[in-house]
């Protein structure tokens, strides 16, 4: 089992393959990826689109077989439609978390509507995944101040810093218990450096697949056996911490 926990369904796939995600799970099978956490793409960039896209996603993830776990986004700039929509995506679309990317909504994640949507994700024991390492809104020491507001919410640092903020994503994460941290972005040397210093329990590996065709997951994946891990912290990032961060959807 190895769960790619940083994954697009974006307009490319959509565009091509309407709402059948076969071709998408074909290639990442090649790498020998079963399960995916995926994410919204145009939702984050309009968010006129984001009620559409998270119907698509849901969809999208429905016909997976339960390979594809569904994580729907918001706008937290516009509170009250923001907990609505978190809200019926949770209820009526069944998705499983929430992704927010404050760099690309333009919003900051240190706000009132934030706090009510980690609020919510805590208690529905829905983890939070921010998109990170690149300023001005997507700092992981912002998420961290976030996480450490709401120490039952577990949050995401979706890329670990990307390459030039790793070391302060390795500091974000030693500084809040509830802040685990993607692979996905930093180079090597900055890849070992993290799972060094940081708790492998929450660690994650993720590859960005779906925004384009790009064969990102093969790559990723070559990155992650280059750190040549022992056998239980390879099996932690691919397969139980994802089990651990996502509860019982794996089982269905
Ligand atoms: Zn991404």
């Amino acid at each position: 089992m190895i769960v790619d926990c940083h994954t697009h369904w974006a307009d490319c796939f959509q565009s091509r393959d309407g709402l059948d995600p076969s071709r998408w799970l074909a290639d990442e099978a090649r790498h020998g990826v079963t399960h995916a956490l995926v994410l919204p793409y145009l939702g984050l960039l309009d968010d006129r689109l984001l009620r559409q896209e998270n119907d698509d996603l849901a969809a999208v993830c429905a016909a997976s077989a339960g390979r594809m776990i569904p994580f729907c986004t918001v706008n937290p700039f516009r509170k009250v439609e923001a907990v609505a929509e978190f809200r019926r995506a949770i209820e009526v679309l069944k998705m499983r978390g929430l992704k927010i990317h404050p760099w690309l909504q333009g919003v900051s994640i240190n706000s009132d509507a934030m706090d009510e949507l980690c609020e919510m994700a805590g208690h529905w024991k829905m983890p939070v995944l921010f998109h990170d390492g690149t300023p001005c809104y997507s700092l992981p020491s912002q998420a961290a101040m976030l996480a450490r507001r709401h120490p039952k919410t577990t949050m995401v640092l979706g890329h670990c810093g990307l390459f030039e903020h790793w070391r302060e994503a390795i500091a974000a994460m030693r500084g809040a218990e509830n802040l685990w941290g993607c692979l996905c972005g930093p180079h090597l040397a900055a890849l070992s450096e993290i799972v060094r210093r940081c708790d492998c329990q929450r660690l994650l590996w993720g590859s960005d697949f779906g925004f384009s065709f790009a064969d990102v997951a093969g790559y990723r994946l070559g990155l992650l056996q280059s750190l040549r891990l022992n056998d239980s912290d390879y099996e932690r990032i691919t397969a139980e911490n994802p089990k651990r961060l996502l509860g019982p959807v794996f089982s269905n």
